[in-house]
């Protein structure tokens, strides 16, 4: 592990607060953790324990994060049992949570960044690109994916939310 790491991970029981459902099995994970949300860098990931079933846990990219409300977001699509089996969470349970892992992207100086992901590769982007628009660039982002990418407030309300959900995607 890089030293610069070590400070930095943690294990959290992070509250579910909001969960949706959108087209081709995605879903949008919103969790509460002032702490990951402060602590990560874009491009970093976390290791989530996805039910009592299942002791190995699965990585998943933080897509975004809310400092001011100390959350964040994780879009996944399922693919498997542990997906699965994460999809069933509901709004109040904890999930286990290690995190923020991962060195993270090296942030240039560029005036005009572009950005391109598809597949698992795209809630990185989403999240560095919402790093450089903090810093007043406008990245060009372009995700490739067999499914519409529900990363837009609108699209986001759209989506089917998991019982009892109250809340919209904050990017
Ligand atoms: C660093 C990192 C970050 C990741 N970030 C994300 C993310 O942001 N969102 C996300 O949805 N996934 C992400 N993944 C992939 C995710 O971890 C896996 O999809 C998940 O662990 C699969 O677990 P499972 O138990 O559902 O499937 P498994 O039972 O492990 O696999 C079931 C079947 O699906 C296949 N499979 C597994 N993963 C994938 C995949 N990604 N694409 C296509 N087929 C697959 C397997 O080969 C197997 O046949 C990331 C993986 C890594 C290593």
């Amino acid at each position: 592990m890089n030293k610069s790491h070590r400070d930095s991970i943690q294990v959290l029981d992070c509250q579910i607060l909001a969960h949706y459902q959108f087209e081709g099995e995605q879903y949008i994970l919103t969790l509460d953790s002032p702490e990951i949300a402060k602590a990560t860098k874009p491009g970093q990931f976390v290791h989530i324990t996805v039910s009592d079933a299942l002791a190995m846990r699965r990585p998943i990219s933080i897509m975004s994060v809310d400092v001011d409300n100390g959350t964040f977001d994780l879009l996944y699509k399922v693919v498997g049992e542990g997906t699965r089996q994460l999809a069933e969470r509901k709004i109040g349970e904890t999930l286990s949570v290690i995190g923020p892992i991962g060195n993270g992207f090296k942030m240039t100086d560029k005036k005009m960044p572009l950005l391109i992901g598809g597949g698992v590769g795209m809630p990185p982007m989403i999240s560095i690109a919402q790093a450089i628009k903090a810093s007043d660039y406008d990245p060009f982002v372009i995700l490739g994916s067999e499914v519409p990418f529900p990363f837009t407030p609108e699209l986001s309300k759209m989506g089917n939310p998991c019982p009892e959900a109250s809340h919209t995607m904050p990017l």
